[in-house]
């Protein structure tokens, strides 16, 4: 764990260079708009350890599978995340000696991310060995309001001295991916020109024929004044632009360069078009000036914040930490495009191919849900729709039949590109996150007729999905679930997994249900329906019934705890704190064979199960599940502090509820796992927000209402957090006496409290206390 980072409210701020730690700080300042996204590498030569890194939304490479393609239905490919050309640089030669930081004495060295305004600074003096000495101040933004500029101020005063200085602003394509097979390259030029009026590189990924053209704009002042710019080279190399300005540096006068880049892409627009468009978006800029550019994007934030925040009084570091999980995932999901999703290191590195796990469904739903408007989430959900029939064609290839639907693991467009065959073929409990999201959805907004418009056929093609996977045991007398990995990816190919059996008898369950609602609701669009999916419904209905009513849950009858698998009971059982120090995490100490014979757990696997249906069971079962298992979760993916948080929260266990929450909220910030160099845990941060509002703020839905039951987690004063529900913006501010909700809409709403109905006016507040009694 590291503790640099300087603990402030709103701003995420490094003191002092540590070039060891440079990789981490580069994923802990990254930037994005939803649609493209960065690092936050130097704009500066930079000759220190980093991990240069620029990706655009839904860009990715078809990478070689480099294992299994022996095995039939092996997906064809892996998606790189690709790292896209890079237009932030600003390289500096003072009396012809680069400005590199990691050579140079750095005084005062300090960035700094301003989530409230969402902008990231840089700010430091340097020393060249001839003494001379130098104040850089630079200021970079990827606008959320034209989603297609990104903008950076670099602003150079000379401390001691005056020089001739050259400005090289340059557009790199010649980029690769740092985990390429083979040094491969992934991007081929297709035009430039370094001499037009903005200077612009057009690249085209290989395989996928992804253009990008990058164009700039650039203008100087001195001590506020704008320079005319009629010198200077324009540099042309191989999927490279650049303009080279000579100036004269004059001593304590400060130079700014204001760098616009237009980022667009044949994502959203004809290739024909590309450079027009760019052009615009650069007219645009230039039009506005930085400064008004950046007040757009405080005003576009503040509005994000007021549907989002979450503030925490009495505790810096935890206010730190929410504020930092809220900001990134709003910098890399806005919704607005329905194509694209939300990867596990998002805009901030390359591990993981794909941009789609179960882990929107699962963890990220809720926070979207809560704090945007519907259609963000809703949009999540239609992605799945939209990648129904490729899901159908993707269960196909493994041998299923009748429109049965396998979603993809990991997936960029619909099509399964993961390349462990532990996961792409047995990991299939996503089907039933995909069909819980629907759910979840619905029991939110109260929105029915998405059932109609989309949600049905998804469910009927993820249940016939589970009605195949099952087969009868003549032996158990009952349907069983074979080869089958959880959750807990710590067990492959095991049989009966709780977790997944539940998915799949949950998700038939619901199917029915929703066919009913929808054929009596509205019965045209339910004909629709049966002739698309050629559904037979007296067949179809009753095989699912027959399944349900006889699928086989593995169970401890003398502990009286689901059993996670057929056979766990034959493990060593024995608790994480039996595992010296040393060899954790085990997953870097241990050989894999020796984690899959253990007993050990890698994130929620049964206690998923009773998190999404706690409804379902009684507090004592929910408690004895969570007190055989969690002693034996090592919780190795970031994805499962949360979901114990919340159930800690739920057992009246509120210590370890804030434990888990900490190690969560603080992740990156503290790089906890020793990974944060790699890029941000992204998706986690969906589940810390949840610990939250759903741990400590007890907030569920309860018969089409919302309800709290929340505790105050003892270091702190006070905390509060607004989320936006059926049209009310509500702002829940809980502290040590009181909880207050107010209630932001010309309409009342009624919510239970402690389980007890209470009604908040329009535009009005209603003050319960921690013992329940109204004031
Ligand atoms: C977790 C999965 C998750 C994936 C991407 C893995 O380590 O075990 O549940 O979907 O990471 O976040």
């Amino acid at each position: 764990m590291k503790n640099y980072i300087t603990h402030h409210p709103w701003k995420i701020i490094e003191e002092g260079y540590r070039p060891e730690y440079n990789r981490i700080s580069e994923s802990i300042f990254s930037l994005g708009n939803g649609k493209f996204g960065q690092r936050g590498n130097f704009e500066e030569y930079f000759s220190g350890d980093s991990l240069q890194g620029n990706y655009l939304g839904g860009v990715y490479y078809p990478d070689k599978t480099r294992v299994g393609w022996w095995k039939n239905g092996y997906p064809e490919y892996f998606a790189k995340v690709l790292n896209a050309p890079d237009w932030t640089g600003i390289r500096i030669k003072i009396d012809g000696q680069e400005l590199d930081p990691h050579k140079l004495k750095l005084i005062d060295f300090r960035r700094e991310l301003d989530m409230q305004n969402g902008h990231f600074s840089k700010i430091y003096k340097a020393e060249f060995p001839d003494g001379k000495q130098i104040k850089i101040h630079s200021t970079r933004m990827l606008s959320i309001v034209n989603d297609e500029l990104g903008a950076i101020k670099y602003s150079i005063t000379p401390l001691n001295f005056s020089a001739p200085t050259e400005i090289l602003l340059p557009i790199d394509g010649d980029i690769k991916n740092e985990d390429a097979n083979y040094d491969e390259h992934f991007w081929d030029e297709i035009e430039k020109s370094a001499s037009a009026r903005a200077p612009y590189l057009i690249t085209e990924t290989r395989k996928t024929h992804f253009r990008a053209c990058y164009a700039m704009h650039y203008s100087l002042e001195v001590d506020g004044t704008p320079q005319s710019l009629t010198q200077f080279d324009s540099i042309e190399e191989t999927k490279y632009i650049a303009h080279r300005l000579n100036v004269k540096l004059d001593e304590k006068k400060t130079t700014t360069i204001y760098k616009y880049a237009a980022v667009v892409t044949s994502r959203d627009h004809k290739n024909s078009d590309l450079k027009t468009v760019a052009s615009e978006v650069l007219a645009y800029a230039k039009s506005k000036g930085f400064c008004t550019i950046l007040d757009e994007q405080k005003a576009a934030w503040k509005e994000k914040w007021n549907h989002g925040d979450i503030a925490i009084e009495g505790d810096t570091a935890a206010q730190q930490g929410i504020r930092y999980n809220i900001f990134q995932l709003n910098q890399t999901y806005t919704g607005q495009d329905e194509r694209l999703n939300i990867g596990p290191k998002g805009f901030t590195g390359e591990k993981y191919g794909g941009s789609t796990y179960w882990d929107t469904e699962a963890y990220l739903l809720p926070f979207y849900l809560s704090t945007s408007e519907p259609d963000v989430a809703r949009n999540l959900l239609i992605y799945r729709f939209k990648h129904l029939q490729k899901a159908i064609e993707n269960a196909e290839k493994l041998g299923f039949t009748n429109g049965a639907a396998l979603y993809p693991m990991v997936t960029m467009n619909g099509e399964e590109c993961h390349n462990e065959w532990e996961i792409t073929f047995e990991e299939i409990h996503r089907n039933g996150a995909i069909a819980y999201a629907i759910f979840s959805y619905i029991r939110y907004t109260g929105d029915k007729r998405y059932l109609a418009d989309y949600g049905l056929e998804v469910l009927i093609g993820i249940s016939r999905f589970w009605a195949q996977r099952v087969n009868y045991s003549e032996d158990k007398q009952k349907y069983v679930m074979l080869g089958v990995t959880g959750p807990n990816e710590y067990e492959n190919n095991v049989n009966n997994n709780w977790y997944t059996l539940k998915m799949a008898q949950w998700t038939m369950q619901y199917t029915m249900e929703a066919i009913n609602y929808v054929k009596q609701t509205i019965p045209e669009e339910w004909q629709r329906i049966v002739t698309k999916s050629n559904f037979v419904e007296s067949d179809e209905i009753s095989n699912w019934k027959r399944i349900c009513e006889n699928l086989y849950f593995p169970y401890d009858q003398k502990r009286e705890v689901f059993l996670q698998q057929d056979g766990f009971l034959d493990k060593e059982l024995k608790p994480v704190s039996n595992i010296p120090a040393e060899e954790t995490p085990i997953n870097k100490h241990w050989s894999w064979d020796r984690i899959l014979r253990s007993c050990y757990i890698k994130q929620a696997d049964v206690l998923q199960g009773l998190y999404f249906f706690e409804d379902q069971y009684e507090k004592e079962t929910i408690k004895r599940n969570y007190d055989f298992y969690e002693p034996m979760t090592v919780h190795e993916s970031s994805l499962s502090a949360c979901i114990h948080s919340i159930m800690a929260a739920k057992l009246g266990d509120e210590k370890r509820s804030y434990e888990f929450y900490l190690s969560a909220s603080r992740l990156d910030l503290d790089d906890y796992n020793s990974d944060s160099d790699e890029g941000l845990h992204v998706t986690s941060m969906g589940g810390t927000w949840m610990s939250i509002v759903q741990g400590f703020g007890g907030m569920r839905i309860k018969n089409n209402m919302l309800s709290f039951n929340p505790f105050m987690p003892e270091k702190w004063k006070s905390f509060s957090f607004k989320i936006n529900f059926r049209g009310h913006l509500l702002n829940i501010v809980i502290d040590k006496d009181n909880v207050n909700i107010h209630n932001d809409a010309d309409e009342p709403l009624k919510v239970l409290l402690f389980d007890k109905t209470q009604t908040i006016e329009a535009n009005d507040k209603i003050t319960v206390d921690m013992n329940c009694q109204n004031k």
